[in-house]
Parts: structure tokens; C-alpha cells; sequence
């Protein structure tokens, strides 16, 4: 049995729109948690906006396609594991790890607009092609940035952690 390359595509997509409800997801609950990080929480509130646009520009990818929104399948307990460790963390360090596993979704996220770049270059779909080469930005920036203030994150943290009566985990 065979699959097309289109039909690999449909499903990546269908994946990309999944992993983007779930980034969705992760980011607010980040963001309603985090009370002393302003700039770290400025971000992540700016990034749930790019995060929802690029839920609509997949969503015009799948209908284009000819894809409807009803068959776009759950992800489920694939991309599970990454939505808890971020969304239900309530470890100490909290502020620390959200942001290191923000690094690693980005991350996620970069290889998957890879693929459907490369994906709808072999089937000729330029129209999804350039969406996800627009997305990526969105995507490499977010990581970028996440990477860059990690350092101070974690001297922030570390600082706020050894003062009394001072909460430092959000
Ligand atoms: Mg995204
Ligand atoms: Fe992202």
C-alpha cells in the first residue's frame, strides 16, 4: 500500500494544526501562571497572538486542500507528555522549566514547518508552501528569543529564590 505525497501533507498538516491548539494551550497556561517575569510573560502573551493566527493561515492550508476543519484528527497523547510538563508544572522551578521546555516546543514546531515546507515543495503547493516559510519566522524568533533570555531567567529566578518571603517559581 502506498500513500501519496499529498495525502502525507494533509496529515502533517492536520499534525501542525494539533500541535498549534496544543502550543495554544501550553503558552495561556504560562502566561496566567508567571506574575514576576514580566518581560518572559510579554512574550509568551505576544507569541499566544502569533499562535492563533497561525492556527487560521492552517486552517486555509486544510480548506484550500480541500481538508475540513470536522477530520482534522487528534493528536491525542502524542504531543500530551510536552502539554503537561509545561501546562501542569507546579515544581519549584517552575519559571525555569516552562521556559526550557518553551525552547524545546519552538523547537518542535521549527521541524515541523521544515517538513511541510519541504512537503508542499514536492507537490507544487506554493500557496501552503509560503505560509509555513511565514510561520517559521514566527517560530525561529520565538526560540531565538527564549534561548537569548534564558540566562536571565535563570538569574532572576535564582536571586528571587534566595530572598525570604519572596515567591520565585512564577
Ligand atoms: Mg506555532
Ligand atoms: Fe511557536
Amino acid at each position: 500500500m502506498t500513500t501519496t505525497a499529498d495525502e502525507n501533507l494533509n496529515d502533517w498538516l492536520r499534525d501542525a494544526h494539533a500541535m498549534e491548539q496544543q502550543a495554544e494551550k501550553m503558552l495561556s497556561a504560562q502566561a496566567e501562571r508567571l506574575e514576576h517575569y514580566p518581560d518572559l510573560r510579554a512574550r509568551i502573551v505576544q507569541h499566544i497572538d502569533e499562535t492563533r493566527w497561525q492556527q487560521s493561515v492552517l486552517d486555509e492550508c486544510l480548506a484550500r486542500r480541500g481538508i475540513s476543519n470536522s477530520v482534522i484528527k487528534d493528536m491525542g497523547g502524542k504531543l500530551m507528555a510536552m502539554g503537561q510538563a509545561v501546562g501542569g508544572m507546579t515544581v519549584s522551578d517552575e519559571v525555569v522549566k516552562g521556559a526550557m521546555a518553551g525552547y524545546v516546543f519552538e523547537n518542535i514546531e521549527i521541524a515541523t514547518y521544515t517538513t511541510l515546507i519541504a512537503g508542499a515543495q514536492a507537490v507544487g503547493d506554493s500557496a501552503t508552501q509560503a505560509a509555513c516559510e511565514q510561520i517559521i519566522v514566527q517560530e525561529k524568533a520565538m526560540a531565538a528569543w527564549l534561548l537569548e533570555h534564558l540566562p536571565q531567567v535563570t538569574q532572576a529566578f535564582l536571586a528571587r529564590a534566595e530572598q525570604p518571603g519572596v515567591t520565585a517559581k512564577v
